[in-house]
């Protein structure tokens, strides 16, 4: 058993790396666990980042986070390559187990764990991913411009993500699985009222196709016959969900009506006294780097002024 530290960071993307930054500028020692394969978070597996502020150029998605890391180790943030397997929130200390089963104490713990969108799970999905395959409209539209662009699902997010691609697109096709939307009707309203957005229902795709190592083309497959149609399409936005990563806290802490975890807003509160979320994991309208970043530093600060009032 280690000593009582200050805060424990579960996740290393910008929120945690964030927070680590700010909690270690307070000399506040935080022990970040910054998972065993994917530390950095998403950004790890993207190419370029145009719209993180302070990056006039750009800036490549791993190279953004190792300057993070770099920059909240330097001020003393100690970092581990390693799960967090079980926690244990409900005491005034909290216990965070890690892969070898080593339980770290802490009086506050940040939880950055981010959320992970679904894919597709068809052959060359990640292969094409970032060449044409994207899950982020915000983050990647601009690349796509005068494309011919697919969007994939049926939800407020696949009409808002179509929306906004049609700004830049030569087309854009939202292939759905059904022949009904579950989009709001509102969102619906606006994609339908788009004369660039045509729809292809009852139908999904089974396979990619590339030229060059970029995305040309995809088969669809009607969901009521089988039957098989290629489309071309130099753009694929995945737009099925994400899963926010609660699995390890669902039983002590609250999540909010889409699963992810409920904090007291604006503040990064959870329902457990001294412990926070920030970053993906609870944020499923933003989901971008600087908002993560921004909410991984608000709640270095929740925790700093937590601290604060325990002794
Ligand atoms: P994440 O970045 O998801 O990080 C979560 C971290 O938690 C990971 O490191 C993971 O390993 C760790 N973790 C999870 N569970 C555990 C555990 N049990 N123990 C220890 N660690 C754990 N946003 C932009 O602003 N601009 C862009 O251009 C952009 N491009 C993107 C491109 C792609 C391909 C993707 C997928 C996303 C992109 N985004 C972009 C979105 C952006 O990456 C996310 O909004 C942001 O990374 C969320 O940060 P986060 O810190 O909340 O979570």
């Amino acid at each position: 058993m280690s000593d009582v530290r200050n805060v424990i960071v579960i996740g290393s993307g910008p929120a945690g790396y964030t927070a680590a930054l700010y909690a270690a500028r307070a000399s506040l020692k935080p022990l970040v666990f910054e998972g065993g394969v994917a530390a950095g978070g998403a950004l790890m597996t993207t190419t370029e980042v145009e719209n993180f502020p302070g990056f006039r150029e750009g800036i490549m998605g791993p190279d953004l986070m190792d300057n993070m890391r770099a920059q909240a180790e330097r001020f003393g943030a100690e970092l581990i390559a390693d799960d967090v397997v079980a926690v244990d929130l409900t005491g005034q200390i909290k216990r965070v187990t890690d892969s070898v089963g080593t339980v770290h104490e802490a009086r506050a713990v940040i939880v950055t764990t981010g959320s992970q969108h679904r894919k597709l799970g068809i052959a060359r999905e990640d292969e094409l991913s970032g060449r044409g395959v994207s899950y982020c409209a915000t983050c990647d539209g601009f690349f796509f411009r005068e494309h011919d662009i697919v969007v994939v699902g049926g939800g407020d997010t696949a009409m808002e993500e179509a929306t906004f691609l049609s700004r830049f697109a030569n087309t854009v096709t939202i292939v759905h699985r059904r022949d009904t939307l579950r989009a709001s009707k509102a969102m619906q309203e606006r994609a339908l009222a788009d004369p660039k957005i045509k729809f292809i229902w009852d139908s999904e795709v089974a396979e990619l196709h590339e030229e060059n190592n970029k995305l040309s083309s995809l088969t669809l497959r009607s969901t009521k016959t089988g039957e098989t149609s290629e489309l071309p399409a130099t753009g694929l936005f995945v737009a099925i969900g994400h899963d926010p990563r609660v699995e390890l806290f669902k039983d002590q802490l609250h999540l909010d009506e889409e699963g992810y975890l409920k904090v007291d807003s604006p503040s990064t509160r959870t329902n457990i006294p001294g412990v926070f979320a920030a970053g993906d994991v609870v944020d499923h309208t933003y989901r971008q780097a600087i908002t993560a970043a921004g909410t991984g530093c608000s709640a270095a600060l929740d925790t700093e002024r937590y601290l604060a009032a325990l002794v």
